[in-house]
């Protein structure tokens, strides 16, 4: 059997057609590595980094958003991992089904599901399904688990453990792998969101800065200027003295170099309508007759 074949796609089917069409589109794009991560936005020639925005350390595909190692993503997730422990709990999941998932999620890409697989009070039999659904997940490996290409295994292994507790009659096991798969999209996609709200932070703050230091200029130039062209009752406003005015906040200095601007224009205008005055006198003069 290949390894595609030990892929739960009925319920990854299951679980797309709950979707809302923005979310399976999303999830579309995700899982077929098409999202607009940073190695995508290089390839596209729009980004020149394919560093992720989060972490600035590895570079960014598919992958990486479930693995990134920067602080806040880390603290994200682990709150995400434990929601989605919490909804195995209520929904009758085997503790060691749910124990596993949860560790190994957390402990991120280089984690075997096997290895985090408790000796628990489970029967035998469950006991080895879950081995068994846990190895074949090592197989298809940690990333495929986080694009929900989960092993048929774990919901033969739920069926058993629904089966033991004599809960088959109220719960199955189909509807729990699709809702599981379901809330683990939500996992994911709470990531990716993360991941776009850093980048808008970023965005902002680099525009922020570069107001900051475009007023900073005009302030330096209006000393520049000096006081030559400001209205002497505006000389006040250079008499404050530059570190003053460099550490007003941002919008008291946008008025500040506005006043100044203001000033200079009124001087400016007042000295070029005097030139046209004195030209017209010496207009009328020059033509009187004698
Ligand atoms: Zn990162």
């Amino acid at each position: 059997m290949t390894m595609v074949e030990n892929i739960d796609w009925d319920s990854v089917e299951k679980a797309s057609k709950k979707l809302t069409i923005s979310r399976r589109i999303w999830l579309l794009k995700h899982v077929s590595g098409f999202a607009p991560t940073a190695s995508k936005m290089v390839h596209r020639k729009e980004w020149d980094s394919d560093k992720c925005p989060r972490c600035q350390l590895e570079i960014e595909d598919v992958d990486h958003i479930m693995s990134c190692k920067n602080g806040t993503a880390y603290e994200q997730r682990l709150k995400g991992i434990l929601t989605l422990k919490r909804w195995m709990q209520r929904n009758s999941t085997a503790p060691e089904i749910a124990e596993c998932i949860t560790l190994t999620l957390a402990a991120g890409p280089t984690a075997k599901f096997e290895e985090m697989v408790g000796t628990s009070s489970s029967t035998s039999k469950l006991r080895r399904m879950i081995l068994d659904a846990a190895r074949e997940q090592d197989e298809l490996g940690w990333n495929n688990f986080c694009r929900g290409r989960i092993s048929k295994r774990w919901k033969q292994a739920q069926h058993t453990y629904l089966e033991e507790c004599r809960l088959l009659r109220k719960k199955t096991s189909n509807t729990w792998a699709c809702n599981f798969l379901l809330h683990l999209y939500e996992l994911i996609h709470e990531q990716w969101e993360h991941r776009n709200e850093e980048i808008t932070k970023a965005t902002k703050e680099k525009a922020s800065a570069s107001e900051r230091n475009k007023i900073e200029c005009d302030i330096r130039k209006q000393f520049e200027l000096g006081i030559g062209t400001l209205r002497p009752s505006d000389h006040h406003y250079l008499n404050e003295g530059i570190e003053n005015v460099l550490r007003k906040n941002i919008r008291a200095q946008k008025y500040w170099v506005r006043k100044c601007q203001v000033s200079r224009e009124y001087t400016e205008n007042t000295e070029k309508n005097m030139l046209v005055g004195m030209r017209n006198i010496m207009r009328s003069w020059a033509t009187q007759p004698d």
